[in-house]
């Protein structure tokens, strides 16, 4: 691919404003990732509403903050307020969490249990920010997948699984958080499915090659969607942000290697019988 320099023009509408908001919104704060070329012209065209950045760095070896590889990359700068770009910050992780899952699901599971395959469902998708979309609540409803789904059969599918990352082990912290779209998110799935839903966390750390650093995978704990709910224990303004999130106590997760008896007692279909009876409630 040809070097990515692009840059936006500073007469250009955009120029202070918000990279990934739709409609333009003030913003004077330059934010910068070190991206490789490819990375940096999908981010500018699939989350960035074909804003380029306002200005690229030198070329170094490193790690590429979206596709997380080593290569050659470059710092890109753009306008963009906090709240985005710890968006775009978050996608570096995608990749190698689910990386993490489907090799674990390879060297720990699939020989014991040849008839079980997973199937990633869900790739990183960039996407701008645009206010007064179809709401969160709505979009959960027609939601039919998660990050993963296991089938017993091809177009048979079993159970879903959703990931969920971050630097956090599941043994050191005080509450697990997780946001009430993406708690949503998975009661739609399961609920319009009619299959239950997994939650795994993968605790991920950072190896850096300053001034680069890639995301690696690490351990990883599960809980399903009825255990999860059940143990929320608040449900709260995130600081600083217009989003509700729900805070669970830890002990509904339980350390990876337990998921084998769960696979051995074929637990889901009790959990697909339960949700039968009775589907979720969204909050
Ligand atoms: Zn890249
Ligand atoms: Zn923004």
């Amino acid at each position: 691919m040809a070097p990515f320099r692009d840059v936006l023009s500073p007469e250009s509408e955009f120029w202070e404003a918000c990279a990934r908001e739709t409609s333009r919104r003030t913003a004077r704060k330059i934010q910068t990732v070190y991206l490789c070329d490819e990375c940096a012209a999908r981010l500018t065209h699939e989350a960035f509403n074909d804003r380029p950045p306002i200005y690229h760095g030198e070329e170094l070896e490193g790690f590429c903050g979206l596709c997380n590889d080593r290569k050659t990359v470059v710092a890109r700068f753009w306008f963009a307020c906090d709240t985005c770009w710890n968006v775009v910050q978050g996608y570096q992780r995608d990749k190698p969490a689910n990386l993490g899952v489907r090799k674990y699901w390879n060297d720990e599971f699939a020989e014991q249990f040849p008839d079980l395959t997973l199937v990633e469902t869900d790739p990183v998708r960039l996407l701008p920010y645009q206010r007064g979309a179809k709401t969160k609540r709505q979009a959960a409803e027609t939601l039919d997948a998660l990050a993963f789904r296991v089938e017993r059969a091809p177009g048979q599918p079993i159970f879903h699984i959703e990931l969920k990352s971050g630097p956090g082990s599941i043994e050191q912290m005080t509450e697990f958080q997780l946001d009430i779209n993406d708690s949503n998110d998975i009661i739609g799935v399961a609920n319009k499915t009619g299959l239950p839903a997994y939650i795994f966390h993968v605790q991920l750390r950072h190896v850096y090659e300053v001034p680069t650093r890639a995301t690696v995978a690490g351990d990883m704990w599960w809980t399903d969607i009825f255990t999860l709910l059940k143990n929320r224990k608040a449900t709260r303004q995130r600081r600083g942000e217009d989003k509700k999130a729900g805070y669970y106590l830890p002990s509904a997760f339980q350390p990876i290697d337990t998921f084998r008896r769960e696979l051995e007692m074929e637990n889901y279909n009790t959990l697909r019988k339960r949700l039968a009876k009775k589907p979720l409630k969204f909050s």
